[in-house]
């Protein structure tokens, strides 16, 4: 099973795809992840990235297509993965396409996460990560046992450099220019399902599995 998740940042996508993939074990696959693994790595790749990033923008379709490209060429994709950011343009949903074609491949389903844009703010603006295993947590709706550190390792909280207000604005933008109309490109496919994104993660999770039927 291939899934695309679509919506915008804050949309809870992360939070579905981590819920998704342990429930049909198939792998995660975040762009957004990788390219953090790189910054903090200190890599070639990551250097690249990190003002572009850190300000809200896009990486290009380039480096983003041949991450993905390599990512996908790993054996562990064989029975289905789950796309969390990626593709965020045209010119990369169309490059997805031809490299799975190529492999006799081609997407399930492109779930777009429905939420008002108020919501959003206020869940990018409250949202904290565990710079250590990766753990996302919200400051009033899903806060740790105790505040500012990682439930399961201790490590103090951060906020992503991109969640800081001033660069909201621009990530928003950038959505609404060149993601937004992915929706359309996959509903022109037959392949979009709308899912009520407020809520719940399990009620959320709940109702992106009635989307998709019995597996
Ligand atoms: P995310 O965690 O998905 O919000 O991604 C964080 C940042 O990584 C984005 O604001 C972009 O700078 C970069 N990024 C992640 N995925 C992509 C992508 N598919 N295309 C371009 N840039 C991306
Ligand atoms: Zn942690």
């Amino acid at each position: 099973m291939i899934l695309v998740l679509l919506g915008p940042p804050g949309a809870g996508k992360g939070t579905q795809a981590k819920l998704l993939a342990a429930e049909y074990g198939i792998p995660h696959i975040s762009t957004g992840d990788m390219f953090r693994d790189h910054k903090a790595r200190g890599t070639e790749l990551g250097k690249k990235v990190q003002a572009i990033m850190d300000s809200g923008g896009l990486v290009t379709d380039d480096i983003t297509n041949e991450m993905v490209r390599d990512r996908l060429g790993r054996d562990d994709v064989a029975k289905g993965f789950i796309l969390d950011g990626y593709p965020r343009t045209t010119a990369q949903a169309e490059f997805l396409e031809q490299l799975l074609a190529r492999a006799g491949r081609k997407i399930d389903r492109a779930l777009s996460y429905e939420v008002p844009v108020e919501m959003v703010v206020e869940r990018i603006s409250g949202r904290r990560s565990c710079p250590k295993c990766g753990a996302v947590y919200h400051v009033s709706q899903n806060p740790p046992k105790q505040t500012g550190y990682c439930d399961r390792d201790g490590a103090g909280l951060v906020q992503r450099d991109d969640d800081k207000p001033e660069n909201v604005k621009k990530r928003m933008e950038e959505y609404a220019a060149k993601t937004a109309p992915l929706k359309a490109f996959y509903a022109g496919r037959g392949l979009v399902s709308d899912v009520e994104g407020v809520g719940t993660p399990e009620g959320i999770l709940a109702a992106t599995k009635t989307v998709l039927g019995p597996r």
